[in-house]
């Protein structure tokens, strides 16, 4: 894609997709199948530098600009979307080290995670509160030099694996969103946080989400800025996190269009290549034109990131369209190979199993709603 990104950006992200063609697209049927943790990939990931791509150079990062980060997230997506959860988790970990920490802590976490060398979670969600996760009932109170963190939360991507989960929790507990704080609790060096097996999922089955329960102490210098700051730090992750899920989408996507296309062109019926009836060229324009129409919004919120100003809005329309209309476009890619589309044997099932859980998690299609129309209304 002809993305607004530098020139030598171009040349990274022709390498990221050389890449994610060679290394990661032929294991993604495997992983899909025995529900391995992409983890496996994190080694020739790291080697690649796409642990830091959403990181600046003084962090050890890519520095990558938003469109370049979209288009790289779109093809290590498009070729397996298990990793590309597995890898947009861990920045959901280092986005919010970096916009909510301070110096010390940014200095000690984002160079070994921008390297590879360590693993990121980022738990916000509560089994009691999703969509208004201000409802969080995990708490964290002054002990010693420290705190106590207690509670749980659920679906947490990467937990099992993480050397460092950011921990979203409540310092005061009467003060809604305004009381909850952000910490890091790095799990293998401590005691009490109890992590649960990998849930059973419908799709992205290579990118692991487990439950965990807390009863663990913390330093004071593992709290990411003021008491009272998490929320607003959570909420700006989120503002890019959906950049991220929108790419997710058009990548798998755009792999369902490609390989609908190369289908039409193969599959005869009668003494005709299927391409040539109406009702799938149709099809395949409506694909390309809602495809566009994605990538198009994505690129809105994508730019808009790299100006400092708020991109609420323009990332919660990206997320919103980009997923309904992969949705839409990968079910069209698979009715267009008939029968075979709904076999194991054409990637067409899983990636309408992995683009499902893009209207849900980081925010469900009602709640990118409800941000559109706040912003239209406030
Ligand atoms: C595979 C997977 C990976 C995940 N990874 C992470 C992770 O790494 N970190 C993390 O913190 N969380 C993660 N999550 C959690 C995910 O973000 C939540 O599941 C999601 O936010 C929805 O919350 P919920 O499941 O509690 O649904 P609920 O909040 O119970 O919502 C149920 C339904 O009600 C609707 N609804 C809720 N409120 C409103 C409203 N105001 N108006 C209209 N409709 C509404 C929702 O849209 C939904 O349809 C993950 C989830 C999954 C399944």
């Amino acid at each position: 894609m002809n993305y607004p990104m530098f020139e030598d950006e171009r040349t990274v992200i022709s390498q990221i997709e050389r890449f994610s063609q060679e290394v990661l697209a032929p294991k993604a049927a495997q992983l899909d199948e025995e529900a391995t943790f992409a983890i496996l990939h994190l080694p020739a990931m790291a080697e690649m530098g796409l642990m830091g791509m959403n990181l600046p150079e003084d962090a050890g990062g890519l520095g990558l600009s938003g469109p370049a980060l979209y288009a790289a997230v779109e093809a290590v997506a498009g070729a397996c979307g298990s990793t590309a959860s597995m890898l947009t988790a861990h920045f959901l970990a280092t986005d919010s080290v970096l916009l909510g920490g301070d110096a010390v802590l940014k200095a000690r976490l984002l160079p070994d995670a921008a390297a590879g060398n360590t693993l990121g979670a980022f738990a916000l969600t509560e089994p009691q509160a999703g969509s208004n996760p201000a409802d969080m009932t995990t708490y964290a109170v002054r002990e010693g030099e420290g705190y106590r963190i207690k509670g749980s939360k659920c679906f947490i991507s990467n937990a099992g694996a993480a050397d460092f989960i950011v921990v979203y929790a409540k310092t005061d507990k009467t003060a809604g969103a305004r009381g909850v704080s952000a910490f890091v609790v790095e799990p293998k060096a401590i005691t009490g946080v109890d992590i649960a097996p990998n849930e059973r999922t419908m799709g992205l089955k290579g990118g692991h989400v487990f439950g965990i329960t807390f009863d663990c102490w913390v330093p004071e210098a593992n709290r990411l800025g003021d008491e009272g700051t998490g929320f607003r730090t959570a909420m700006k992750v989120l503002d890019n996190g959906r950049i991220e899920v929108a790419a997710q989408a058009t990548g798998i996507a755009a792999a369902a269009l490609n390989a609908a296309i190369s289908y039409a062109k193969e599959r005869k019926v009668g003494d005709h290549p299927i391409g040539d009836f109406q009702g799938l060229q149709f099809m395949l324009a409506d694909c390309a034109t809602e495809l566009a129409a994605a990538r198009a919004l994505s690129m809105q919120a994508a730019v808009k990131r790299g100006t400092g100003e708020r991109y609420s809005t323009e990332s919660a329309l990206a997320k919103l369209y980009a997923t309904e209309a992969a949705w839409r476009i990968a079910d069209r890619a698979l009715q267009i190979h008939g029968g075979y589309g709904y076999t194991r044997d054409f990637p067409l099932e899983r990636y309408l199993r992995d683009l499902r859980i893009f209207r849900i998690y980081e925010g469900s299609s009602e709640i990118q709603r409800t941000i559109i129309a706040r912003g239209l209304l406030s």
